[in-house]
């Protein structure tokens, strides 16, 4: 005969495997004081899978402190993984910064384009002064001519 996994329980569990057994510490539990909570009927009606699952009350208590536990760490790595998003964001800082010197470079690009198409369009006026002064040139030389023919 075994004491029963129950500290303040000074029954004696049986042998023959009359009792509960915990999954987790391997504790046998007494059923006349219901250490388990089940008393014999009411353990010997639910599954063999869930027996095969029981834990006594102590380990239980300490399997949800260990999910407490585990929940905790699942914040904390939740909270590292933002963490690490923020240093993503400073990975692809240079990306944004090379992105910004090619801004810059098409911007100073254009910018001597616009020169080039104001000095074209600078020596197009010339060109037109130049065409409107050989007009009148061309004109006082007809009118010469008229004049010299006339004159004969
Ligand atoms: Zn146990
Ligand atoms: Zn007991």
């Amino acid at each position: 005969m075994a004491l029963c996994a129950n500290k303040n329980c000074n029954s004696k569990v049986p042998d023959n495997g009359d009792c509960m057994t915990c999954q987790g510490c391997g504790g046998k539990l007494c059923f006349e004081n219901k250490c388990g909570k089940y008393t014999k009927s009411s353990w010997a009606s639910i599954s063999g899978a869930k027996k095969s699952k029981w834990r006594c009350p102590e380990c239980k208590e300490k399997n949800e402190s260990e999910s407490n536990q585990s929940k905790r760490q699942e914040e904390r790595r939740s909270r590292r993984s933002i963490e690490n998003k923020q240093i993503t964001n400073k990975e692809v800082m240079p990306e944004i910064l090379e992105l910004k010197a090619i801004i810059t470079y098409v911007t100073t690009k254009q910018t001597d384009l616009q020169y080039s198409v104001d000095m074209v369009s600078d020596q197009y006026d010339k060109i037109l002064e130049k065409q409107k002064e050989l007009q009148d040139k061309i004109q006082g030389l007809e009118e010469q001519v008229i004049f010299l023919v006339a004159s004969k």
